[in-house]
């Protein structure tokens, strides 16, 4: 019996053993809560009241607080700041004023403190400063500037126009990309110079666009953190996680502005597609491509609907897409026709300044303006008060400087003079001299708005026959292939320098030469002459060739996702192609120059070379390989060989049915 009840105490001790273990690991707590409920303040309550730039925290009474402390944060920071204290007075309610805030979205706590007793923290209370004062309010923007700061407007004249309409507006200044590339303000600086100047100048927002990446992505993203504006992209990723924010908020005129950045997926190809890879060559870095485009429209419904959410008024696309029929499934008006929520669609990329209006998927009408290149034009915006939306453009629409021809001066065109002085030095000395303008262009046919026709990317050129008769000579290969997008300026006849020389090559490729076998040549010049003719940036300018284009037969080349060459399918329009006059043989190999871009990097798609044996593996600047050639070869002036503007007759577009006698 005794047994049984010390077994029953002993089981009776261990469940209350058991017990208090459990009430010690459930009740710390309490306890303490309990504890603190005796000693510290109420948690306080507070509401606010926001007029024009006044803000007014209001602190109902709070059980046993001595003071208040109020705390101040900005959207995008993670920390609160003291803005400052609130004493305790006999009202039932204390009042705080808040003064000095910029406009933007904020969050304030207040602090009820009790000396040693403690302190307990009010919620967290969002509000929006956004000073209506009176003025509607303006975007501009520009795209696709290209270093072209003293060109057109120049910078020191959009700086102008901006504080001259900062006077009846409240005014804000975005670019759609291709900004930091495309002179030798941006060769020779890496696009520093150009990150400097758009801070000068007081941008609000930019996009990345294809050749911001043009000097590497660690560069660029190094350039990002020295701007004094945020880059926004909704598609720009690495590995899915996107790198900048997809969208900003600005605040102005009372209303929230949400611009919403996209980068064209064509980046990929039309950019050197190394940067976007590891170093196993797998795309890290991507722009949300895929074959039909639902990826981006997904991205940028996405970023609209965040933006919406948050409270935007108005939705910007600040778009770097462009119109080109091989920017399908990614131009404008893709993306606005397969979304919705997109209030105005300001674009670049394509360097034309068409205005249009698309319905978007609900069959509402979005205005599309693109605003040109090299500051020939700034484009505008304005919302009224009712909230209609217009927008169009300032041209200047001639090819002097606005900086010169008005005599600007302001704090812009003193820093404009300071660096590009500092950049001209170097470019002015004299390398050459040529009888014959160099082409890209038409001699002759113009488009219908009176414009030459750039046709270097279409058919050869002299300019063409001479940049890839340059690559051949300086490699020493048996034949050369230069892209026509690669060949960016025309050459004017008379005096050659260096300026005029890296201008037709301001990519900063590098001579590389390859052997590659006739087969492999050809799948080359089928694939450059797939759209001919169509124009197309990979079409190639030749050297130590001759062919024909067959153009009544349709291409059959194949590509990926990525718009990377996959095969040819089909018969070959590429027909009769010589080397040095004799039939290609396909299963020779042969020595061919060409520079990085297209040899290495898969550039314009090209991706055929894959696996060749590299010879020369980027072993010179392409413009120093033009200035070689010109200086060491031609003994510094270009010969009788590039008088015809057509060129030399290399290459030969057969047009019509074949004879079938
Ligand atoms: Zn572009």
């Amino acid at each position: 019996m005794l047994k049984i009840i010390n077994r029953f105490l002993r089981a009776k001790c261990i469940l209350t053993i058991a017990f208090l273990m459990v009430l010690v690991l459930v009740l710390p707590q309490n306890i303490s809560k309990a504890a603190d409920e005796v000693v510290a303040v109420g948690r306080p309550r507070i509401s606010v009241s926001v007029n024009g730039d006044s803000v007014i925290v209001t602190i109902k009474k709070t059980e046993n607080a001595a003071r208040y402390a109020v705390y101040i944060k900005s959207a995008g920071s993670t920390k609160y700041e003291l803005s400052g204290y609130v004493e305790k007075d006999g009202s039932k309610k204390r009042k705080y004023k808040l003064s000095g805030i910029e406009d933007g979205s904020y969050a304030v706590k207040v602090k009820a403190l009790n000396g040693n007793a403690g302190s307990k923290s009010s919620k967290a209370h969002n509000f929006v400063v956004s000073k209506d004062n009176g003025k509607d309010f303006m975007i501009l923007f520009t795209s696709d500037v290209h270093c072209g700061v003293d060109r057109g407007f120049t910078y020191a004249g959009l700086k102008a126009v901006k504080d001259s309409l900062s006077k009846e507006h409240n005014v804000l200044l975005v670019d759609d990309g291709d900004s930091i590339q495309g002179e030798p303000l941006g060769t020779l600086t890496k696009g520093e110079a150009m990150i400097e100047l758009m801070n000068a100048v007081g941008y609000d927002a930019a996009i990345p666009g294809n050749h911001e990446f043009d000097y590497g992505m660690d560069r660029f993203l190094e350039l990002a953190d020295k701007a004094g504006f945020p880059y926004i992209s909704c598609n720009f990723n690495k590995e899915g996680e996107l790198v900048f924010a997809p969208y900003v908020i600005k605040y102005v005129s009372g209303k929230k502005i949400a611009f919403v950045g996209i980068t064209t997926p064509k980046t990929i190809t039309s950019s050197t597609p190394k940067y976007f890879m590891d170093d196993n060559g797998n795309f890290i870095y991507g722009f949300m491509q895929d074959q039909s485009g639902e990826k981006l429209y997904a991205a940028v419904q996405n970023a609209v609907d965040s933006a919406r959410k948050e409270g935007a008024d108005y939705v910007v696309a600040m778009a770097h897409l462009g119109n080109e029929t091989n920017c399908v499934p990614w131009t404008y008006v893709d993306v606005i026709t397969h979304t919705n929520g997109i209030d105005v669609f300001l674009d670049g990329h394509s360097h034309d300044t068409d205005y249009a209006v698309v319905n978007n998927k609900d069959g509402q009408p979005v205005q599309r303006q693109a605003c040109g290149t090299k500051l020939a034009c700034i484009g505008w915006v304005n919302i009224d008060s009712a909230g209609k939306i217009s927008t169009g453009l300032y041209t200047w629409n001639n090819n002097e400087s606005a900086l010169k021809l008005l005599g600007l001066k302001n704090d812009l065109s003193d820093i404009m003079s300071n660096t590009v002085d500092s950049v001209n030095n170097k470019l002015e000395e004299v390398v050459a001299y040529s009888d014959y303008d160099l082409t890209i262009f038409d001699p002759v046919a113009k488009d219908e708005n009176g414009n030459p026709i750039r046709i270097v990317r279409m058919t050869e050129t002299n300019l063409g026959d001479f940049c890839a008769d340059a690559y051949r000579d300086q490699a020493g290969a048996d034949i050369a292939i230069v892209n026509g997008g690669g060949i960016r300026v025309s050459i004017n006849k008379g005096d050659i320098t260096y300026r005029d020389i890296i201008n037709v090559h301001p990519f900063g490729n590098m001579l590389t030469v390859v052997e590659a076998t006739g087969q492999q040549i050809l799948d080359a010049l089928e694939w450059g002459c797939r759209t001919t003719p169509s124009s197309t940036g990979g079409f190639p300018q030749v050297s130590g060739l001759t062919f024909e284009i067959h153009t009544y037969l349709d291409s059959t080349c194949t590509a990926d996702e990525n718009k990377m060459f996959t095969g040819i399918t089909g018969e070959y329009r590429v027909k009769n192609v010589k080397v040095n006059g004799e039939p290609l043989d396909l299963d020779k190999t042969y020595t061919l120059a060409s520079h990085d871009y297209m040899l290495l990097n898969n550039g314009d798609g090209y991706t055929m070379f894959d696996g060749c044996k590299v010879l020369q593996e980027s072993v010179k600047l392409d413009n120093q390989v033009l200035i070689d050639y010109l200086e060491e070869t031609l003994n510094g002036k270009v010969s009788e060989k590039y008088s015809d503007p057509y060129g030399d007759g290399r290459i030969v577009a057969v047009e019509g049915f074949e004879d079938f006698r």
